[in-house]
This record gives structure tokens, C-alpha cells and sequence, in this order.
């Protein structure tokens, strides 16, 4: 645009735009730490986790981080069911039938179920995991268990629809929203950094499942390649400003280290724009 130019012009320095950032929880699993653990360091010790999907939303844009699982689901797998998380979006303001944005963190059963009720979105994805859930190493059962075959089938129909986008590596989805393909517990996990009133915000899924995976460096034991894994560790470090600011995908501490959303949401709904209170 022009414009007339003097001594004192100094142009602005673009900003990242400001996203509030939200998790809900809608499920759970009890379980022991053999199940969360490659190395558990008490194998029989109860030790539950959480199910969540995230969002963020600034003034011009909404993205949704995953979509959680279905009821159904969660009865084929002994998952207990608390709330759909495409309606619990809701209690944080968003209405999964308005959205245009769901990132994909990855395809396993918790993360792709529910794109139905997502009907004017696209799915955000990395070229890797779409190659992953549709190719080979779907034959060792110990990959594909945690795949829905028809869930990974309903994106695949959407990549016809032409309602998939693809990124390969890091990518800038927006002013003050990125993703970076982290790989190890999936060959195409991506994590999602987040610009929030509090600097960038990692919402790390499952590159980190649990606060106690990445601080003892004792991951989680599904995983595609562990080298990868503890590199993905190091890669959220690098997008984070401090072991603060990585939000894990699935421990409950998630709930008890952030502030509710309202005092009707405590244990359902957090803000992860808001500094954790220390522990
Ligand atoms: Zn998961």
C-alpha cells in the first residue's frame, strides 16, 4: 500500500496474533503404571489417565487439536466414557458444526474419531501419518491395534471430499499457530505450538503422554521408534520456553496444575493460556 514515507516512519513489527487455549477432558482409563511406562518404576501402582481434546481460539480464528473417540468406541476398548468431545467443545465456547480447522495429531483411535461431526472442517495432517495408517506397518499388529480401521477409512473419504490438508515437517498455519511432525510414538505425530497471552504454549499429544514420561525419560511403551521419542522430547524442549509451557496429552495432573475454566468446569475444562501453578 502506499503511503508517504518520512523520517519517523518505522514499520510495524508483525505481532503473532494471541490464542486462548483450552483442554477438556472427556474419558478416562484406569490402569497401572506397567501400562504408561517402558520401564514402570512400580509396575502394580494404579496410575489412571486422561483423554482431551484442545482448543484455540483468537479473535479471527478457531483451530480444534483432535477429536477424541466415540462412545462406541470407548465401549469396544473399556474406555470410560465421560462426555462427547465434539459436544463438550461447547463448554469452551465452540461449536464443533461451525469449525474450520481440526488439527490431526496423529491417527490412533483417541486422536480421529468424531470427524463426522466436524462437517464444514479440514483435517490438518502430516504427509508421514497418512502414509503410516495406510501402508505396511499397518500389518504388525502391534502398530495397528491402536488404529480404528474405519476411522483411519472416514479420513481417507475426506481426502477425496478434498477436505484434507497435508504438511510435511514444521508448517505456520497461521499468524501465532504451527505444527511440528515430531514422529517416535507415531511415524507422522505432530505436536501444535500455540501463541497465548503467556508466550508459545506446546500442546505436545502424545510426544509426551505424561509429565513423568518426558521428566524421568521413561516413555510411554506404544511407540513406533524410541530413538525418536526421546529426540521429540528434546524437539519440545526447543519449542517450548520452559517444561512449563509443554501441556502432555494424556495425565490427569493436567486438570489440578491449570486453572478451571469456570468453577462449573473444575476437573473438566482448563486454560493452558494461563501460567500452571506450581507443584
Ligand atoms: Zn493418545
Amino acid at each position: 500500500m502506499p503511503s508517504s514515507r518520512t523520517a519517523s516512519f518505522s514499520p510495524a513489527v508483525s505481532e503473532p496474533d494471541i490464542y486462548d487455549l483450552f483442554a477438556v477432558k472427556y474419558a478416562t482409563h484406569g490402569r497401572t503404571q506397567a501400562a504408561n511406562f517402558v520401564d514402570p518404576p512400580d509396575p502394580h501402582e494404579a496410575m489412571p489417565i486422561d483423554y482431551f481434546i484442545w482448543a484455540a481460539v483468537s479473535k479471527t480464528r478457531t483451530y480444534v487439536i483432535d477429536m477424541g473417540f466415540t462412545e462406541e468406541t470407548a465401549i469396544d476398548r473399556g474406555r470410560t466414557f465421560i462426555r462427547c468431545p465434539a459436544e463438550a467443545l461447547e463448554l469452551v465456547g465452540v461449536e464443533a458444526k461451525d469449525v474450520k480447522d481440526v488439527i490431526v495429531t496423529h491417527f490412533h483411535y483417541d486422536h480421529i474419531g468424531n470427524f463426522d461431526k466436524f462437517p464444514k472442517a479440514d483435517f490438518h495432517l502430516q504427509d508421514r501419518e497418512m502414509a503410516f495408517a495406510t501402508g505396511r506397518h499397518m500389518l504388525n499388529p502391534e502398530y495397528g491395534a491402536s488404529m480404528n480401521v474405519d476411522d483411519v477409512v472416514g479420513i481417507v473419504r475426506h481426502l477425496y471430499g478434498h477436505r484434507v490438508q497435508f504438511h510435511d515437517g514444521d508448517a505456520e498455519l497461521a499468524s501465532g499457530i504451527s505444527l511440528h511432525h515430531i514422529g517416535g510414538h507415531t511415524d507422522g505425530l505432530q505436536c501444535v505450538r500455540v501463541m497465548t497471552k503467556r508466550g508459545w504454549v506446546v500442546v505436545a499429544s502424545d510426544a509426551c503422554h505424561l509429565y513423568a514420561n518426558m521428566e524421568t525419560r521413561n516413555p510411554f511403551p506404544i511407540s513406533f521408534d524410541l530413538d525418536t521419542v526421546f529426540a521429540g522430547y528434546d524437539r519440545l524442549s526447543e519449542l517450548a520456553p520452559s517444561p512449563g509451557h509443554i501441556v502432555p496429552g494424556h495425565d490427569p495432573l493436567v486438570l489440578d496444575r491449570y486453572p478451571a475454566v469456570s468453577e462449573d468446569l473444575k476437573g473438566i475444562a482448563v486454560r493452558l493460556d494461563v501460567d500452571p501453578v506450581p507443584q
